[in-house]
Formats: C-alpha cells, sequence, structure tokens
C-alpha cells in the first residue's frame, strides 16, 4: 500500500537494526560459540581457520587471514607496502578515518584527494594531481560498497611503482570487472565490525594479497613478528582473530550472498521509486557491481530532508558529516576549507538511507513516499 500524506506516520523505519538477523540466527550462532568454547579455541584456531579457508573458497581469495578489526589489516597492509616516515600515501578525502590511520600509524603521511561525486570513490585525475616524488602508494577505498576505477588507478601505481592497499571493509562481495576486490592491488583489507554487510558478534577483520611474499608478511605482523613458537623476526603486534569472531562469523558467511542480493533489491527499489527534485543518486558504473553497504543521496537541503524523514520516523545517518582532510586529528597537516571541493560538498549535503537485508519492501516504499512527499 502506498500512503499520500506529507506528515502521516504509518511506519517505522529504523537505520538499522541488527536484532533482526541475530534472533533468527540465534541458536546456530549460539550453538557455534558454545562449541568453541567447549573446545577452548579462544584465540585463532580451527574456527578461525575454517572461516579464512570458507571466506576464501567463497568469495575467490587465494588466502585470507582473519585478524581482530578492519583497522588493523590496513596497519599491516601499509607495513608490507614500505610505507614509513618521509613517504606520502595517497588516500581518499572522504571515507572512513580507519582508511588513513594505517598510513599515520608506520609514520607515513597521508596526502588526501578528491573523489568523483558520481560515485563518492577515488578520482584518479585528483590522485595524477597529488603525486610528488614522495609518493609510495595508494590507499583505495570501495566506498559504500560501489567497486573504484580500478583500471584507472592501477595504471598510475603501476608507472609510478606504488604500493595499493585495497579498503574493502565496505565492500566484501564486490568484484571489479569479475575480480574480487583486494585482488586488483598489492593487498586487500575486510572489516567485521557488527553493522559491516558481514559483521561479527564483536570486532573482526581479514587480510588478503595475490602477492604471497606480502601476505607471509601480513601473518607474520598479525602475531608479534613471531615465524615459530618464541622466535620473533620483526617487531609484530597482537592482531589475531578471537575463536568466537569465527564461530559467529563461519554461520553468517553462509547467508552473505542472500543478503547481498536483498541489498542490491532494496537499492534498485530506491533508483526505481525515488523522484525528488534536486536529489543525487550515486551511478553504479558498469566495471563493478556495488554491495552497497550504504544507499547514500545528497540534496541541497539535507538537513531539512533529514528532519523532514524524522518526524515521518525513518531513520537516517550522515556519512560522514567531516572528510578527512577537515578532522582535528589531521589539522596539523594544514589543509584548509575549499581545498577538497567534491568530498567537501558531499559531506554537506549527504544522507544515508536505511538499507539493511532485512528491511521489507512496504518499508522501502514508505522511505520512498516520504523522501518523495518532501
Ligand atoms: C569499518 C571501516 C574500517 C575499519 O574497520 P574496524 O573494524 O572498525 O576497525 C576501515 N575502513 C572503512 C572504509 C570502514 O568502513
Amino acid at each position: 500500500m502506498r500512503h499520500g500524506g506529507a506528515e502521516s506516520v504509518t511506519m517505522n523505519v529504523p537505520f538499522i537494526d541488527l536484532s533482526i538477523q541475530h534472533k533468527a540466527l540465534r541458536e546456530e550462532i549460539l550453538a557455534s560459540l558454545a562449541a568453541t568454547y567447549d573446545a577452548t579455541r579462544f584465540c585463532l584456531g580451527g574456527d578461525v581457520e575454517r572461516f579464512e579457508n570458507a571466506f576464501a573458497a567463497k568469495l575467490g581469495y587465494p588466502r585470507v587471514l582473519g585478524m581482530n578489526s578492519g583497522t588493523s589489516p590496513l596497519h599491516v597492509g601499509s607495513i608490507a607496502g614500505g610505507f614509513g616516515p618521509g613517504d606520502e600515501v595517497i588516500v581518499p578525502a572522504f571515507t572512513f578515518i580507519s582508511s588513513a590511520w594505517g598510513v599515520s600509524y608506520t609514520g607515513a603521511t597521508p596526502v588526501f584527494a578528491d573523489i568523483d561525486p558520481r560515485t563518492y570513490n577515488l578520482d584518479p585525475k585528483s590522485v595524477e594531481a597529488r603525486l610528488t616524488p614522495r609518493t609510495k602508494g595508494i590507499v583505495v577505498v570501495h566506498l559504500f560498497g560501489q567497486p573504484a576505477p580500478m583500471d584507472d588507478l592501477m595504471a598510475i601505481a603501476k608507472r609510478r611503482g606504488l604500493f595499493v592497499v585495497e579498503d574493502c571493509a565496505q565492500a566484501v562481495g564486490a568484484r571489479y570487472k569479475g575480480t574480487p576486490v583486494g585482488l586488483i592491488g598489492d593487498c586487500g583489507t575486510f572489516s567485521f565490525y557488527p553493522t559491516k554487510n558481514l559483521g561479527g558478534c564483536g570486532e573482526g577483520g581479514a587480510f588478503t594479497s595475490r602477492e604471497a611474499t606480502v601476505f607471509e608478511k601480513a601473518r607474520l605482523l598479525r602475531v608479534h613478528g613471531m615465524a615459530r613458537r618464541y622466535f620473533h623476526d620483526v617487531v609484530g603486534y597482537n592482531y589475531r582473530m578471537d575463536g568466537f569472531q569465527g564461530a559467529a562469523l563461519n554461520v553468517k558467511l553462509a547467508h552473505l550472498a542472500a543478503w547481498t542480493a536483498r541489498r542490491r533489491a532494496i537499492a534498485a527499489r530506491y533508483r526505481a521509486g525515488i523522484r525528488l527534485a534536486d536529489v543525487g543518486v550515486a551511478d553504479e558504473p558498469a566495471y563493478g557491481e556495488s554491495v552497497y553497504h550504504q544507499f547514500t543521496i545528497t540534496h541541497p537541503r539535507r538537513d531539512a530532508l533529514r528532519e523532514h524523514l524524522t518526524r515521518r520516523q525513518v531513520g537516517t545517518d550522515l556519512i560522514y558529516p567531516v572528510p578527512l582532510h577537515l578532522q582535528k586529528a589531521y589539522a596539523p597537516l594544514g589543509y584548509g576549507k575549499g581545498s577538497i571541493p567534491n568530498a567537501e560538498r558531499v559531506c554537506e549535503t549527504c544522507v544515508s538511507l536505511p538499507i539493511f537485508p532485512e528491511l521489507t519492501d512496504e518499508q522501502v516504499d514508505y522511505v520512498i513516499d516520504s523522501l518523495n512527499a518532501f
């Protein structure tokens, strides 16, 4: 049923509701956690190995390391890329802050580049403009689940000998021209934070690389730089995935394809239904199907639109309100307002709509009607 009245509240659509999925899978996940508990497989271990192998086989990766967050593999990838003090690494200005953390943790300097406002992804022309003799790498983010333009970015990287880290935290299951994201650059990183497309019951992440040497470096760094028990070859970290996350993710991985299909169906419904004047809806270029971690639109009167949706009990979120170059943490880098215009404009005009897989068509239609009534 379609609803016309501009202020008629007939439904409550949360921005995200993790409880539906976790209620449905409760018995299965708790049984899996109990098996881990009974076997005391608490850190890495059989459940994590099973997850690494299943994730690799299902999604097309040659090798996968389970880790304790999506930020840790970005750090490890930055070390594997040889980033360090004096080096510059190009990072999009419009992303989650972790995309830059890995670079900063090594002492290298993130150099923020602009995005293409039609896809929200890194603009190869902006990357080109920021190259210097110190440029050592690029962190490419497949933002909101949409693969970035890898051919153009890799052409720059190859020409300049740059190391490419693909931040796939929002793009699990996405492919660029048929290749799984994370296998085009030198390494790929994932997050299993609970709100991600594949979320654990706590913190988690993963690392992959098409290059065995990069992968083995990451494996060493993940567990205290330890090649053999109590023999430490390099300064390492404790970035192990815990056993419970492997156990929970083993249950959830079986549902990922269906959840992704549902996210894509919701996105298609939004695209077909949204008719509000002046609204900006991102393109989905033919080179890569999005897995729609977010469905983010832009509107010149974003704040008023958001208030209108809140009155209609439609949950929204601002992802992201501030670009990386204007974050307080990066103030010492000296970027001013207006220096990265597309990223800034998107931050000022974007709003993300509900797109979790358990949304009903009626809820999606209610969001559409509410938007169109603005
Ligand atoms: C979530 C996310 C991360 C970090 O993941 P954590 O698991 O929270 O450490 C990194 N990059 C992007 C783009 C993300 O969305």
